[in-house]
């Protein structure tokens, strides 16, 4: 479906609708209406500490939402917006404790998608859109993966194709003026430290109270999931098993792996990012004993890919 018109006039009736973005597939709502706030809550099955992230549709949106906003934050988002970047920031008081775990921050993005902005336009408030998905599982980087998974619960899907980033926005927040790495996503450290300088990375436990919601287990496949610093002896390890590989851009010669796929046959990080989800979504569903991914190199989006696979892993293994 891509009436664009259709989902605002859900959205209006503060009904949630799935949207596409660069980064994710969205499940959105106003962000001014606790019953399509609420709704979403009730639809991923979220816990109410995990705060959503508010969507605007211009930059000078951002003082609606947030206060004593620092001069980097304008910086930044003059450099990176629309784009896959998120900055938690004193909230508004129109801006509701049920959008932000009850905290005094918010967290505010303006996305780079084409449908996205256009639906933006159409409406007279902001959205409030975390990832389409039930919670705790894989993020949706297509309509169809939405369909799949919350198809039965949504009036309507908004259909932008296929996600460019494929993982979710990296998150930033202000102390002093200095910027604190929050959740590493589709925006680089690299890149973000060209234009704020040197990033301060938050030790994000679960339960550190300046990023909620960053559970070590998220992003998980229902099939068992291993990250492995050494393929081999991994695959040596479940040698009788249906066994699934990721690696970043190589073959492994072996009769006891079932399927395996490289995410980047170019060596690009950006390219693996892109086919992670779409990539774990489809082995998923191949009924495998063991999905084994092997570590990424430690930098640009290969932090990201190793933090969604060390979060896919938690409750399985680490080899
Ligand atoms: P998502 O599930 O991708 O929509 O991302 C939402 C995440 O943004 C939450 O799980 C938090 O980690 C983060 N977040 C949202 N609001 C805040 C906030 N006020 N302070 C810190 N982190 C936030
Ligand atoms: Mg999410």
């Amino acid at each position: 479906m891509n009436n664009i018109e259709q989902a605002a006039e859900f959205l209006k009736q503060e009904d949630v609708v799935a949207i596409p973005t660069e980064t994710v597939y969205g499940l959105a709502g106003s962000a001014y209406s606790e019953k399509a706030i609420k709704k979403i809550f009730e639809v991923k099955n979220r816990p109410f500490y995990n705060p959503l992230i508010v969507h605007i549709k211009s930059i000078d949106d951002l003082a609606k939402i947030a206060t004593n906003i620092p001069p980097l934050a304008y910086k930044l988002a003059d450099a990176f917006w629309p784009g896959p970047l998120t900055m938690v920031l004193d909230k508004q008081d129109c801006i509701s404790d049920l959008v932000t775990g009850g905290k005094s921050t918010v967290a505010v993005r303006l996305p780079g998608h084409p449908v996205t902005l256009e639906l933006l336009n159409q409406l007279d408030f902001p959205l409030v859109a975390p990832s389409a998905n039930p919670f705790n599982y894989l993020s949706p980087t297509s309509a169809h993966h939405v369909e799949e998974q919350l198809g039965d619960k949504i009036p309507y899907i908004l259909d932008g194709g296929n996600c460019e980033k494929g993982v979710e926005s990296t998150i930033i927040g202000f102390k002093n003026n200095t910027p604190i790495l929050f959740r590493l996503g589709a925006l680089s450290m690299e890149d973000i430290e060209e234009v704020a300088g040197e990033l301060t990375v938050l030790n994000t436990s679960e339960n550190t109270p300046d990023a909620p919601g960053m559970l070590l287990k998220h992003y998980s496949p229902t099939t068992k999931f291993c990250l492995s610093d050494n393929i081999e002896q991994s695959i040596e390890q479940y040698r009788n098993k249906r066994i699934g590989l990721i690696t970043f851009n190589s073959t492994v010669n072996s009769n006891s792996v079932f399927y395996q796929i490289a995410l980047s046959n170019k060596n690009d990080l950006e390219e693996a990012a892109s086919n992670l989800f779409s990539t774990l979504h489809n082995l998923d569903k191949m009924n495998l004993d063991v999905i084994i991914a092997e570590r990424f190199p430690d930098n640009g989006l290969g932090k990201t890919i190793n933090d969604r696979l060390q979060r896919a892993a938690s409750d399985s293994t680490i080899l």
